[in-house]
């Protein structure tokens, strides 16, 4: 088995309100502002930076263009719906359910039972249900606490709340975006992929939970603007991928181009392993990504101890005051990573000779070169907070 990033511990887990998305939305003047920054003072001047300039897909945006902005809304919006649903009970009365289903409650008055309601047979149907309802792939891991936020940042009438969260495993998602519009960050179309791809994996976490509910277990969706846990270590916990360079989860097959969702439940499930695939030793030789950033949010050194795992630090706030300045989330670093390649034959020879040993690496990279382009450097944005 080749060496992954390690986790020595002890993991803590992460304040959502330290996020730069909850503090992008903080309304200089309230006490919710102040308070944050009486916490964080490092973050005030890069916050006030980025809040001068345009929303995400918003006109004045130097990638602004309107039909795309419009599918990012839209999508955004259902997606939106969605994440106030798995919050409230209104969806269940809605619906019909019966009292006690709402809200991940589960319990007696489960409305179906399965043929193999053994953990083997629960785990196969929630696998099942995950890659019918559109997943591309889906691994089982237990829910480790740490992987569940301190305190809420988000949606923002939960700002400040404590998880109560007791469920035992996490069910994660990963659902693919179309190399097309991956390869066309940081336009505003790229943004707009990441938007249908959230709502997808909204519209089926939301149904996974609900059925798993109808089978009597406690269950809740963790979707866009709406997560009680952080996806990215859940997703190598089930044996998912592993966390590159630039801070996202790599699927071994689909690569950096994907975006997950996850269902948390109360109920047995045969867990999967973590995997090493020579992701990350692959990273510390690549660093494509970290000579790519416009913002130069990636480090191009080592990974370091960040609460108690081994990951790569980035800057949020260069990251997020580029996605303003641009009025697209980017993904640059997703569209030169190397991993971002179809699932071709010759792909998955090189995928498993990178598994099998890192001698090769430096010869991958300068074929990704030859064959897929150095991918010349974009000019770096001045000005950038963090
Ligand atoms: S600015 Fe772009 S390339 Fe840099 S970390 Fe953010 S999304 Fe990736
Ligand atoms: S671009 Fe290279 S260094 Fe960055 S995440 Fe991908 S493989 Fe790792």
């Amino acid at each position: 088995m080749r060496k992954s990033l390690s986790k020595p511990g002890p993991l803590e887990s992460f304040d959502e309100r330290d996020s730069v998305f909850t503090r992008a939305r903080l309304k200089p003047g309230t006490a919710r502002h102040d308070e944050h920054y009486a916490r964080h003072p490092e973050h005030f001047s890069a916050d006030l930076r980025s809040r001068k300039l345009p929303h995400l897909a918003s006109p004045g945006g130097q990638r602004y263009e309107v039909e795309a902005a419009l599918l990012i809304q839209s999508q955004f919006a259902a997606s939106d719906l969605i994440a106030d649903a798995v919050e409230g009970s209104e969806f269940a009365s809605a619906v019909g359910l019966p009292e006690g289903l709402a809200h991940g409650a589960g319990g007696p008055g489960a409305a179906h039972v399965l043929e193999d309601s053994s953990p083997a047979g629960l785990t196969l149907f929630a696998k099942n249900a995950a890659m019918f309802l559109g997943a591309d792939d889906v691994g089982v891991a237990p829910l480790d606490p740490a992987h569940v936020y301190s305190h809420r940042g988000r949606p923002k009438e939960k700002h400040g709340h404590v998880p109560d969260l007791k469920h035992s495993h996490a069910i994660v998602l990963v659902f693919a975006m179309r190399h097309a519009y991956v390869a066309s960050g940081p336009e505003m179309i790229s943004t707009a992929e990441v938007a249908r791809v959230y709502q997808q994996a909204a519209a089926a976490c939301f149904a996974l939970a609900d059925s798993l509910r109808r089978l009597g277990h406690s269950a809740r969706a963790h979707v866009d603007s709406n997560y009680l846990v952080v996806c990215p270590p859940l997703a190598v916990d089930a044996g998912l991928g592993e966390l590159g360079r630039h801070g996202i989860l790599i699927h071994p097959r689909l690569g950096s181009g994907v975006r997950l969702g996850v269902v948390t439940v109360d109920a047995p499930l045969v867990v999967d392993q973590p995997g090493s695939w020579g992701i990350a030793e692959f990273c510390k030789t690549c660093k494509k990504c970290a000579k790519l950033c416009p913002a130069g949010a990636i480090p191009d050194g080592e990974p370091s101890l960040l609460r108690g795992a081994e990951k790569w630090p980035l800057s949020p706030e260069r990251c997020y005051h580029y996605w303003r300045t641009q009025g697209t989330d980017c993904g640059i670093c997703m569209r030169v990573c190397p991993f971002t390649k179809h699932d071709t034959a010759l792909h998955r020879i090189v995928r498993r000779t990178i598994a099998a040993t890192p001698i090769f690496n430096r010869a991958f990279l300068w074929m990704d070169d030859l064959f897929y382009g150095r991918h010349r450097e974009p000019k770096k944005v001045t000005g950038l907070g963090g």
